[in-house]
């Protein structure tokens, strides 16, 4: 039942929809992705926690040459979100023209999605708010 938090564990969660953080039992900083010690207090208790899914856009970019396995989806955008709980992701953006990057504001409010990529796989995916 106490599923230990893991790289692994994490990109199955997200490949199942069930995008989850992890907390730092020490000083309560969210984590994401796992890391084995905290970047606020230097602590290696971590335990699984839920976010919002609330965040907003600090950078993108987007992507014309992939690796292999990503190339049938090019241009694609993909963003560094600070969720609400002040922690980073990197994931895809969705709900703009990959073409048009001047139409994206950074800052802007973004909900978490989820977009099945033609590779089969699961992405984390955010969209406006
Ligand atoms: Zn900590």
């Amino acid at each position: 039942m106490s599923e230990r938090p893991t790289v692994e564990a994490y990109k199955k969660n997200i490949q199942e929809g069930k995008f989850r953080a992890l907390k730092c039992s020490s000083c309560g900083a969210v984590i994401t992705p796992p890391l084995g010690t905290c970047y606020n207090c230097g602590g290696n208790k971590m335990e699984w926690t839920n976010v919002s899914g609330k965040g907003k856009l600090v950078s993108f970019t987007v992507i014309h040459v992939a690796p292999d396995e990503f190339a049938p989806e090019v241009p694609y955008i993909v963003a560094i979100v600070e969720l609400a709980e002040k922690s980073r992701v990197t994931a895809r953006l969705a709900g703009f023209d990959p073409l048009k990057p001047e139409a994206i504001k950074i800052g802007i409010p973004l909900v978490l999605g989820y977009e099945k990529g033609k590779s089969g796989k699961n992405y984390l995916s955010f969209r406006p708010a």
